[in-house]
């Protein structure tokens, strides 16, 4: 079994050695990992200059990119000829549930490994009082030795977020919603010019069966994701715009 395994906390983060650490019993581990913090980069790809990989020790490797680059690079470089069976991103310095999902590097880096048709797992900690990154890495093992025992599903892709306490037990949910409260707060800097910051708590819509819900309640939330963003119900419900739009005459000779 071979394990990829990133975050977006960088390469020096406790929580990435901890998850490195309890996977590699499971198997072989390479850590690719951004050299600094790459939180909220979401999905970003870096096009636009070149990428550079440091080897920090044997099976380790920082990049000077996003997770999502991380994951490209290792896939399609580094491990090219002994591709991962299995990429495991994190385990994250706080939570990514519901919406904050589209904002997370942690999670991202499983957007990209599914999109290398990889199985993977997002790992994120609830910090406050009691929390536990080694208790976290321990889940992490066990569920993923359970998930191999299952026989690994070619397209596995979970979110695992784990409550700062010990947990009472695990629940699936779906993810959570988020209400968009006052985030921005404007100031001026010492030349009179006004500068932004993008900040505050996230607050929640409470509906039973959601990730958060979960966390809340002291368990280790588990969502099954897949990219597949279409709106279902969208493709019935604006159907006649083809027909409304359809070229008009003129411009269809
Ligand atoms: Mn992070």
């Amino acid at each position: 079994m071979n394990v990829l395994v990133t975050n977006d906390d960088g390469i020096f983060s406790e929580g990435l050695k901890l998850l490195a650490e309890a996977l590699g019993e499971l198997g072989r581990v390479v850590v690719v990992a951004p050299d600094r913090e790459q939180s909220a980069s979401g999905h970003s790809l870096t096009l636009h200059r070149p990428l550079r990989i440091r080897q920090v020790r044997e099976h380790w490797y920082a990049v000077d990119g996003t997770p999502t680059d991380c994951v490209n690079l290792a896939v399609q470089g580094l491990l090219k000829e002994e591709p991962p069976d299995v990429v495991a991103s994190g385990i994250n310095v706080g939570l990514n549930l519901g919406n904050d999902v589209t904002y997370s590097g942690t999670v991202s880096a499983t957007f990209e490994a599914r999109l290398q048709k990889l199985p993977a797992i997002a790992f994120s900690q609830e910090v406050a009082e009691g929390c536990s990154f080694e208790r976290a890495a321990d889940f992490a093992r066990r569920l993923l030795a359970t998930l191999i025992d299952d026989g690994l599903p070619s397209d596995l892709h979970l979110n695992v977020n784990f409550p700062a306490g010990p947990y009472r037990g695990v629940r699936l949910g779906k993810l959570a919603r988020r209400y968009y409260r006052q985030t921005v707060v404007a100031k001026t800097d010492p030349r009179g010019r006004t500068y932004y910051w993008i900040g505050g708590e996230p607050e929640w819509e409470e509906e039973p069966g959601t990730d958060q819900a979960a966390l809340s309640q002291g368990y280790v939330s588990i969502t099954p994701l897949h990219l597949d963003l279409t709106d279902y119900a969208g493709l019935e419900r604006y159907r006649h715009l083809a027909g409304r739009l359809a070229p008009s005459p003129a411009a269809a000779e």
